[in-house]
């Protein structure tokens, strides 16, 4: 049982208006345990919608069409499928009382071209639009369903739930799947190194697939299980999830909802310790994801953005002499920083950040994407030094993902250098 969706409206082939409705439409649908046979978009064009129709038709059991129901000459949905389906348009007079209704109601000034909304291919069923003037209907070709509804975002989403979900359900009952997802959160190796770690892992498990997706600088992957059956849907699911674990266990810092910042926060507080921050290069960008999450001021005690020279000697008293003899972006540098932000804040750690975000600044010694991260604990400090080769944006970003990192890692009792 697949469904297949087709956007039309020239505003979306244009680019000019981003497709959400698609990606609302298969999102729902795909988590009530549909397969989604393509995502389409064509324009006002009768050729191509006639084609696209031809497409869905091949390929799917059920198809949603959204866009082009409104009154203007530029929306050719209704027509367009008509002409298709070698079918006559008639006018639903109880649909055109109710528009006409909805204008009074709303002191709408009525004009004749409204009338085009009341208008359906012959055999087609009005679907009710409850918050507009375009309604949808649905209609059935050789076994297949056709769903169209209108392109306004809040009207699809309303009609998508009140007329054409239940649509479906009544048509396809015996056929859903149940699907149940986790989405595994890696940093570190890249998806390339993801894949081939995974290689040799007996996947072939019924009804399992999985998907590699990048979110700078993660990578996620996410075990997909379906069945016609709840319960084995969820153990298949967890069968996969235990043998990706056992070989990326190492990488993997969250799952599902997860953000690397919040589970840092969650073990400074299990772990009952404090933190004070020292931002050169990431610029307050840890501390900001820090405070991101509900309840950091247990745990965070400060993070100061110390971007001068003059701001590391002033408020974290890194002696000027360090900083001209092994530079603001250094080891040394680095250390103090950790260690003096850590005193300041009297904290049980602190971290620090200093590198060359570029494009400028940088030399054949310390090449622009030069970041050391230092954290101590009060008896020890560790330094890493790092060279990104991204722009300066994603340079700030990945330092402040490798600070949190070390953090965990920390945390956690492992080793900060792997
Ligand atoms: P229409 O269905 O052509 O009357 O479109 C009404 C409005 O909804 C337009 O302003 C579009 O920008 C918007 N719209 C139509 N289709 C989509 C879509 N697939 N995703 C997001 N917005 C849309
Ligand atoms: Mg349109």
């Amino acid at each position: 049982m697949k469904i297949g969706i087709l956007a039309i409206g020239n505003e979306l082939v244009s680019g000019a208006t981003q497709d959400t409705n698609s990606s609302f439409i298969s999102r729902e649908l795909t988590a009530q345990g549909w397969d989604i046979s393509t995502i389409m978009v064509a324009g006002d064009d009768e050729r191509t919608i006639g084609n696209g129709l031809d497409c869905l038709m091949a390929i799917s059991d059920a198809s949603i069409v959204t866009g082009g129901l409104g009154p203007t000459t530029d929306d050719i949905t209704t027509a367009s499928i008509a002409k298709a389906f070698d079918l006559n348009l008639y006018t639903d007079e109880a649909v055109l009382k109710k528009i006409r209704e909805r204008f009074e109601k709303h002191s709408v000034k009525w004009t004749p071209n409204n009338i085009k909304q009341a208008l359906f291919p012959e055999g087609a069923e009005p679907i009710p639009n409850p918050t507009g003037t375009a309604w949808g209907f649905s209609l059935k070709k050789n076994g297949h369903i056709l769903a169209v509804i209108p392109g306004v975002p809040s009207e699809a989403k309303r009609i998508l739930f009140e007329g054409v979900i239940p649509l479906i359900k009544r048509e396809f009952r015996e056929v859903r799947q149940y699907i149940k997802s986790r989405t595994i959160k890696m940093f570190g190796p890249t998806e390339a190194e993801i894949d081939q770690m995974i290689r040799d892992v007996d996947l072939k498990i019924p009804g399992i697939s999985l998907g590699f997706y990048p979110h700078f600088p993660e990578n996620h992957v996410i075990i997909t299980s379906k069945s016609l059956t709840e319960s084995v849907a969820k153990e298949n699911l967890e069968v996969a999830e235990k043998r990706i674990e056992e070989k990326l266990g190492k990488y993997i810092f969250g799952y599902d909802n997860d953000t690397l910042e919040g589970v840092v926060s969650s073990l400074l507080k299990k772990r009952d310790m404090t933190l004070s921050v020292a931002e050169s290069c990431t610029g307050g960008l840890i501390t900001d994801r820090l405070t991101d999450i509900p309840g950091s001021s247990t745990f965070l005690d400060r993070g100061v953005v110390v971007y001068s020279n003059a701001s590391k000697t002033e408020i974290l008293g890194v002696p000027d002499q360090v900083i001209s003899k092994f530079g603001a972006v250094s080891e040394e540098t680095a250390v103090l920083m950790a260690e003096g932000v850590g005193k300041l804040g009297r904290t049980d750690l602190g971290l620090s950040t200093t590198g060359i975000a570029g494009p400028a600044g940088g030399t054949v010694q310390k090449p622009v994407g030069t970041v050391f991260i230092a954290l101590t604990d009060g008896k020890n400090t560790m330094c890493r030094r790092f060279l990104f080769k991204w722009d300066r944006r994603r340079i700030k970003k990945i330092s402040s993902q490798w600070a949190l990192e070390m953090l965990r890692r920390f945390l956690i009792g492992r080793s900060l250098n792997d």
